[in-house]
């Protein structure tokens, strides 16, 4: 796991632009009204929890049902580009929680990483982790489902 970490602080140095992974599709919010991560099946959903921990739960085609997590392995890094913090995850229900809370701060750029299983390649999603509600469809704007 070192190599992943220096690849992540490598993209946080180089300023890498924080575009969603998928941008062309239209977009549609997690069962929970999260942030939907494309490029893996089940699909993931980011959601920020009212304790600010996050959650990860697995959705299945329809975008609706959630399906309890499997093999996938789940790393958050987030923060301060110098010194960023990075959250692991436990299985709690039929969901993934970060073992700990997210660090404070506005915006801050976040890079979920999932590894699928064992041998599956890793799905990175990169994003400024804004908590602010979208004026328009409500939703915190990380997870916001609007042409802006
Ligand atoms: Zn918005
Ligand atoms: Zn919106």
């Amino acid at each position: 796991m070192k190599t992943i970490a220096r690849i992540v602080l490598a993209a946080l140095a180089l300023g890498a632009p924080l575009v969603p992974a998928i941008a062309a599709e239209k977009k549609q919010a997690g069962p929970h009204g999260g942030r939907l991560i494309a490029g893996l099946e089940p699909r993931a959903e980011f959601f920020v929890t009212a304790d600010k921990k996050i959650q990860i739960s697995f959705v299945a085609a329809d975008g609706k049902t959630v399906v309890a997590p499997t093999k996938q392995v789940v790393t958050v890094t987030m923060g301060d580009r110098a010194k960023p913090t990075r959250l692991e995850f436990a299985r709690s229900g039929d969901a993934l929680l970060s073992t700990a809370a997210i660090p404070a701060g506005k915006d801050l750029a976040t890079v979920v990483q999932i590894k699928p299983s064992a041998d599956a390649k890793i799905v990175t999603d990169r994003f400024n982790l804004d908590l602010s509600k979208c004026p328009d469809c409500k939703l915190h704007e990380y997870a916001c489902t609007c042409a802006h």
